[in-house]
């Protein structure tokens, strides 16, 4: 919990006591104050699709923003948010899940100067780089263009933010994927906000979904589906299906899929080096799973760095 004035915030994890829970996006191990909070600080588009994903309408208990307070978008998915406060002369930013680089699917990330950084540790690897997204997109399109010419492709996918990234880059070459009835959903959403997305689905677009399922395609489907329904795909189909990953995690991990490829909605250890550089933050603390060894990392890097403590 950060304390500011008389303002106990929750920081994306529900606490006893808070009296503004901030949720900065609509993640699902970012929402735990959803249900209860009656003081939630959230954008607009972070509610809406609390609503559309979980069933949860958070509209009545929203507060308005204090004076002190204001959101910035933080470049991870639609709707994220970093939080911004102004008291005594000191500014605090917590940036919740980031990321520098350009999505197709996500409004660009705003640095502004700081004194203190709260910061999201998801990636806290010295020897993890993600490299150069744009060459990981283009291998992206480049397999799913030559894989789909032989059968079935099938990505497995976070349902929000990371399925309509996906949908973006395979719209650049001309790919129009049909996806499962929740990434729909979450699609249309996008739409209605302005990001342009084209894709099929059976709740949408039956008559074009089902052409286009008579031929070799594309789908996207969430990662649990990914490890049951290849199979079926194939023996229904009678075709191929090659399956694929996109994450920052597949340079830590195999994922036993056909491809693999690091398109990740996070900053690596590098890209947040960059954002505290850019920032000026003399105090910074490291926040969530992994927010000792991130100090650890940060310090290695020539910075004092704090795990946060309430
Ligand atoms: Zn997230």
């Amino acid at each position: 919990m950060l304390r500011v004035g008389d303002y106990k915030i929750s920081l994306d994890v529900k606490e006893e006591g808070s009296n503004v829970d901030f949720i900065s996006h609509a993640h699902s191990d970012h929402i735990s104050a959803a249900r209860s909070s009656k003081n939630i600080l959230a954008s607009n588009e972070t509610v809406e699709l609390m609503k559309i994903a979980y069933n949860i309408d958070t509209d009545v208990r929203r507060i308005d923003m204090p004076n002190s307070m204001r959101i910035i978008d933080s470049g991870h998915m639609l709707g994220a948010k970093q939080l911004v406060i102004e008291t005594d002369g000191e500014k605090v930013v917590y940036t919740g899940d980031f990321q520098l680089e350009r999505s197709l699917a996500a409004p660009k990330i705003e640095i502004e100067n700081a004194d203190t950084l709260i910061m999201d540790s998801t990636y806290p690897y010295g020897d993890l780089a993600f490299g150069n997204k744009y060459e990981e997109e283009l291998k992206m399109q480049r397999w799913t263009n030559m894989s789909y010419g032989n059968g079935i492709v099938l990505f497995g996918a976070y349902v929000m933010g990371k399925a309509q990234e996906i949908i973006r880059i395979l719209n650049d070459v001309g790919i129009v994927p049909v996806v499962n009835r929740k990434i729909a959903a979450i699609s249309n959403m996008y739409k209605r906000c302005g990001i342009g997305l084209e894709y099929l689905s059976m709740y949408e677009n039956v008559d074009e979904c089902e052409e286009a399922l008579r031929h070799n395609f594309v789908g996207i489907t969430d990662n649990n589906s990914l490890k049951r329904i290849p199979n079926k795909l194939s023996e229904v189909h009678e075709k191929r299906v090659y399956t694929a990953v996109a994450t920052g995690f597949s340079r830590m991990f195999s994922f036993n899929t056909d491809a693999q490829f690091c398109i990740s909605d996070h900053a690596d250890l590098k890209q947040s080096m960059e954002y505290i550089e850019a920032s000026g933050a003399k105090k910074i603390l490291t926040y969530g799973n992994g927010k000792e060894r991130f100090a650890k990392e940060i310090a290695r890097n020539g910075l004092k760095a704090y795990p946060f403590i309430e």
